[in-house]
């Protein structure tokens, strides 16, 4: 099979799939289509009534057309109307429900996706999924759909009318059709390489806005003004021009179908005047009749021809989107559930290499940490400790070995279970745009009191500065904590993992963005947290690991050493080394 054959039939198989997005509307999608049918109808019967209208009203003063000729043009249009209506709000319901349909199942996906997919995509593809290509399957289901049905109905009906009058003339104008029809495609092709081109420029111009905005003390104080001015400058420039591209093109695609409807005018007249015409009792109706389908025709066949374009635009759009909803989500085959585990870890022999990545991350560590024991992960950066420690609520999976919960592998529990018995602080807190209090007891945690959250807020040391907020644990904290200083996210997210009360805790670097100050805060609350759970903590500042009953140096994926304090110093291997370098280099120590 060919590349072509292959792309053709992967298309079939999109519009099929896309088709069975409208099942659940089937009743809409008839009666919308019965409205379409009715439209196209209606504008076809007026077409025809247009003889009449001149011969027996004009011509001749007919007394029956004179009476019912009004009534049949405001029946006609009548229930055209009505048609019309019903064929709007129907595609719309259709359109909608799709985009909805669509947007609720990309969205569930993204909450069950793993972590490797976020690592690999941008946030703003995956957001953009989300608000403009569903909308684009939503085009090509609904308006584009809408658009061929109609018009190709309205086209059919007037070619078959003009046939029906006068076919002789009807087959001279019509040669024309595929004359019309070919400068229409050109011109629709130039506005859509134009109209690609802009939406690229219209995100470079957002892509500088936002650069700008998101680094405006950069941008002031490295005097990056005038360069980003002139920037900005340029890309709007483009896209000033490429408008007037598009307005232009507009205007000839306008200006060719008028042309066009000037010439069939005209040859309607020459070939009427003709002598093997004349026996064919042209009228002055017939002429008008055939004056109007073409006058109908060709504006339904411009946008005929821009229909294949934008379905082929929502199939890719589609495909896409399917492509996602068929990617495999987190395994979760584990049966068993606990309650509240025990809390013995241990890591068999692991090792990671990430998607795409060259080199591994972890080689062969093997460690046991069990229940209610500290144990701290030091290492340079890059060395293995986040990934690790990842493994635990099963963000990632360890490529070869085993990491075990209780003597089960972590395979086992179902997702849920397990990271019910993970508390997690992380480097950087990530808080929701919401309130203190819904912050604080987030998920499932969502059922805790009032006297709960404050009570664990007081255990983190956060009720200080909460108290001093205008709606104490009710106010907001702002698009993602963007109202609270590091130290005060970072007290929050202990005041949560407090309330979750999790057998095993992880501590990400949970410090290592504050001050010695609020530091000393949070170590306060972390002591109280780390009681009777088997903790693992990484950190770096050593002093802040002192206590821990085993410390672990990873270098480079490798465990290289294992001990208390006491011991990795006396033995004077890489630990030694760090700390003395820690606690020779003040900057290091105040870092
Ligand atoms: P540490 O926490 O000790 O600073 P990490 O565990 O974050 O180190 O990283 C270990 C190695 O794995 C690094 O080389 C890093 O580049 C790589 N790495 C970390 N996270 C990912 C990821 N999500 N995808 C690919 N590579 C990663
Ligand atoms: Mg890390």
């Amino acid at each position: 099979m060919n590349a072509n054959a292959a792309h053709a039939e992967s298309d079939a198989a999109t519009y099929k799939r896309l088709l069975g997005l409208l099942r659940p509307y089937k009743v809409v999608v008839s009666v919308t289509l019965v409205a379409m049918v009715v439209d196209s109808l209606c504008m076809t019967l007026f077409a025809k009534e247009i003889k009449p209208l001149i011969d027996k009203l004009f011509v001749v003063r007919d007394p029956h057309v004179i009476f019912w000729m009004p009534i049949i043009i405001i029946s006609i249009f009548f229930v055209r109307s009505i048609a019309v209506y019903i064929e709007s709000y129907g595609s719309a319901y259709v359109g909608r429900g799709v985009v909805q349909d669509m947007r609720r199942r990309i969205f569930d996906k993204y909450l069950h996706m793993p972590a490797a997919f976020f690592d690999r995509e941008s946030s703003g593809q995956q957001i953009s999924r989300i608000t403009y290509t569903s909308e684009q399957v939503a085009q090509a289901t609904t308006d584009s759909a809408r658009t061929a049905i109609v018009d190709g109905l309205l086209v059919i009906g007037l070619v078959g009318l003009m046939l029906w009058t006068n076919w002789k003339l009807s087959l001279a104008l019509l040669v024309m059709v595929p004359m019309i029809g070919l400068l229409v495609t050109y011109v629709s092709r130039r506005y859509r390489r134009i109209n690609v081109t802009i939406q690229d420029v219209v995100g470079r111009v957002t892509g500088v806005v936002e650069e700008v905005v998101g680094a405006h003390r950069e941008v002031k104080v490295f005097g990056g003004q005038d360069y980003e001015s002139k920037r900005f400058d340029d890309v709007t420039d483009r896209t000033r021009k490429l408008n007037i591209k598009v307005a232009a093109t507009n205007g000839l695609s306008t200006a060719f179908v008028q042309l066009a409807a000037a010439i069939a005018l005209a040859l309607i007249v020459f070939f009427a005047t003709r002598p093997f015409m004349l026996n064919d009792k042209l009228t002055a109706g017939s002429f008008a009749r055939l004056f109007m389908c073409m006058g109908g025709i060709l504006p339904s066949l411009k946008r005929l021809t821009t229909v294949q374009a934008n379905i082929q635009r929502g199939l890719a759009a589609a495909h896409e989107l399917f492509t996602l909803l068929d990617a495999p989500v987190e395994h979760d085959d584990g049966k068993q559930v606990v309650e509240r585990c025990h809390g013995d870890i241990e890591f068999r022999d692991v090792h990671l290499t990430y998607v795409g990545a060259s080199a591994q991350a972890l080689r062969g560590i093997s460690l046991d940490c069990p229940r209610g024991s500290i144990t701290a992960l030091v290492g340079r950066s890059g060395s293995g400790k986040s990934s690790l420690v990842s493994l635990i609520p099963r963000f990632y999976e360890p490529t070869s070995g085993e990491v075990l919960l209780d003597g089960r592998p972590l395979g086992n529990y179902s997702l849920r279970s397990l990271r019910a018995q993970v508390a997690w602080v992380g480097q950087d807190v990530v808080l929701f745009d919401e309130t203190i209090a819904k912050n604080i007891a987030y998920g499932a945690l969502g059922g805790a009191s009032e006297a709960d959250i404050v009570a664990a807020a007081e255990a983190a040391n956060a009720m200080e500065f909460i108290r001093e907020l205008p709606d104490g644990i009710h106010s907001r904290v702002g698009e993602g904590g963007s109202l609270l200083s590091g130290g005060q996210r970072q007290r929050i997210a202990v005041a949560r993992a407090l309330l979750k009360n999790a057998p095993i805790l992880v501590l990400d670097e949970a410090t290592s963005a504050l001050d010695t100050e609020s530091e000393r805060l949070i170590q306060d609350a972390l002591a109280r947290l780390m009681q009777n759970r088997t903790t693992l903590v990484i950190a770096h500042r050593l002093s802040t690991v002192e206590h821990a009953d085993q410390i672990v140096v990873l270098d480079q994926g490798h465990l290289v050493e294992r001990g208390t304090h006491a011991e990795l110093l006396a033995r004077g291997g890489k630990y030694a080394a760090l700390y003395h370098l820690q606690f020779r280099d003040p900057a290091t120590v105040a870092a």
